[in-house]
């Protein structure tokens, strides 16, 4: 059990378990882009360790480059815009793989990949480390997947709770076990 802020987590997966589904993944895509020289883009600031782990898998030439994404107010036409923070790699013509933490609701990502898809890359797939099924709204097609989650909270692994938790090595779960 762990603390963080007002709230309590339970371990849910273990460091094993997590680099185990790490390392099927990265042969998976080892095999799927043999002399294809694909470019990562992982996702800030969620998905750096899980970023670093899939790449130190990988036994392909591959490049590596984070984004953070920002969201801000745009007119009332707009809505809510969301813009990539750092791309500074041209992806015209590359086969481009995104790594995210985790997908909730889908929102985020059915908004960011369109608009990679602007510029041309010769190929857009998503691994991410986990997704919460039963919180879609949004649904993205994800094509690596570690694991598939109930839908709730969790921390570690990357993942915080209102900044902490970060460095936790295993991924704990919102303890919603109401003590009376
Ligand atoms: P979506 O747009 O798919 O709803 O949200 C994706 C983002 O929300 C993730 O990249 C992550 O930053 C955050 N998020 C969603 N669920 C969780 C969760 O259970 N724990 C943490 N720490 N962040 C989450």
């Amino acid at each position: 059990m762990v603390q963080i802020h007002d709230k309590s987590f339970i371990p849910y997966l273990s460091e094993a378990q997590i680099k185990e589904k790490i390392k099927v993944m990265a042969a998976g895509i080892s095999k799927d882009y043999a002399d294809k020289k694909p470019l990562f883009i992982a996702i800030l600031n969620g998905a750096f360790m899980f970023a670093s782990d899939l790449f130190k898998e990988l036994t392909i030439d591959a490049e590596i480059s984070f984004i953070k994404l920002a969201s801000y107010s745009g007119t009332k036409s707009t809505g809510n815009v969301l813009t990539a923070i750092g791309l500074d790699t041209d992806i015209n013509g590359r086969h481009v793989i995104i790594i995210e933490d985790i997908v909730d609701t889908g929102k985020t990502l059915s908004s960011f990949l369109p608009q990679l898809e602007h510029q041309s890359p010769a190929s857009i797939k998503l691994a991410a480390l986990l997704n919460k099924p039963e919180a879609t709204t949004h649904p993205v097609k994800i094509d690596y997947l570690c694991f598939s989650i109930p839908n709730k909270f969790v921390v570690g692994y990357g993942l915080d709770y209102d900044g902490l938790g970060r460095n936790l090595k295993e991924i704990y779960q919102l303890d919603d076990h109401v003590l009376v």
